[in-house]
């Protein structure tokens, strides 16, 4: 494995206890919230370091379509931008720009609809040039991840390109470091689909390139379970490769994938269930903040819960709030998922 992806401590699995980024060391395993488009929705920094958070998600794609890696650059880099102090890491994109409409891909990279008759291109290079002018963290390489339906010589294509880019990506950073620029760590993702023996030479034609962590591609949830494939990636990457679980987002996938090894996670699930008033408690379960039995509780709407929400304020005023469709009801909603979350992931580290 390359430097500088720094390993201390470990559990009984050996499996790494910390990440070092250039924005501090980060815990694992961690919860990073998606900021998309360079915003936890509603949530401003100081509410997201007050649930607990310590690190973010943020997009290169649909940042690059707005308001343009440049004008991140321009302000100082997406730390500056958005006030954010903490490790940022920046997906590629790669797995949104095959779900829009109208995207291209061959071995160079994809292509979508970008702002006015442009065409936006994403491949290995462009990306990791954008990531480096956000001034991330983590970034993640392109990765081609197939439709669901894939048979497995798609698969067997898809695996292919997502080690060529990964290649190049790799390449084009080291580049970047020779002129002097700060790098940051760098993850490759694994495909394969349903296929073991295609995730087992993926993992291993990455780590023969050399990345600082490894994500699980393609969909990690399978007809309401956590996909076989899941637990496959994480007996065949060796123990103190640091594992992120793209888009593991419930609380019993992400303790199950936290029990398997992975130890980084990422899902927009809990801020998007929160705009819609579903409150989460530690043990899974979801209550409807709009439930008419909350209209008159003087007491929090999740029993116990020590976020800044849950302490300041009855749970009869966010019903109140979502009744009204108010957004500070949307933000305090937020807030206490994305505690409900730390607790999850701080309880993981201990009990894994
Ligand atoms: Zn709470």
């Amino acid at each position: 494995m390359s430097s500088p992806a720094t390993i201390v401590g470990s559990s009984a699995e050996a499996r790494p206890g910390r990440l070092v980024t250039a924005h501090g060391a980060l815990r694992l395993p961690a919860f990073l919230p998606d900021a998309t488009r360079g915003v936890v929705r509603t949530l401003a920094p100081n509410d997201l370091t007050a649930a607990g958070v310590e690190a973010l998600m943020v997009n290169c794609l649909h940042l690059a379509r707005a308001p343009g890696t440049q004008t991140i650059a321009r302000a100082g880099g997406l730390h500056a931008f958005m006030g954010w102090r903490g490790p940022l890491a920046a997906d590629s994109g790669g797995f949104q720009a095959l779900s829009m409409a109208g995207a291209r891909v061959t071995d160079r990279g994809l292509s979508v609809a970008g702002a006015g008759a442009a065409r936006l291109h994403l491949t290995p290079e462009r990306t990791v040039r954008r990531q480096l002018r956000l001034g991330a963290d983590i970034a993640f390489c392109l990765d081609h991840c197939p439709r669901p339906a894939a048979d497995y010589a798609a698969h067997r294509q898809s695996v292919r390109r997502t080690v060529l880019w990964a290649a190049a990506c790799r390449t084009e950073l080291a580049r970047a470091g020779e002129s002097g620029a700060a790098v940051p760590l760098l993850f490759a993702v694994v495909q394969g689909g349903p296929h073991r023996d295609l995730r087992a030479g993926c993992v291993e034609e990455l780590l023969a390139i050399g990345f600082d962590g490894l994500g699980f591609g393609g969909w990690p949830i399978a007809g309401g379970r956590l996909d076989d494939m899941v637990h496959a990636v994480a007996e065949l990457a060796p123990a103190e490769v640091p594992l992120h679980g793209l888009g593991i987002g419930s609380l019993g996938a992400l303790r199950e994938a936290a029990a398997a090894g992975y130890r980084l996670f990422d899902c927009v699930l809990p801020t998007r269930d929160a705009r819609h008033g579903r409150l989460y408690a530690d043990d899974g379960r979801s209550v409807s903040i709009r439930d008419e039995r909350f209209a008159r509780r003087r007491e929090p709407a999740v029993d116990g819960c020590d976020c800044t929400a849950c302490r300041a304020f009855p749970a009869a005023y966010l019903h109140h709030l979502f009744r009204i469709g108010d957004a500070l009801g949307h933000r305090l909603a937020s807030i206490h998922n994305l505690r409900v979350y730390s607790r999850a992931v701080g309880a993981a580290g201990v009990a894994v």
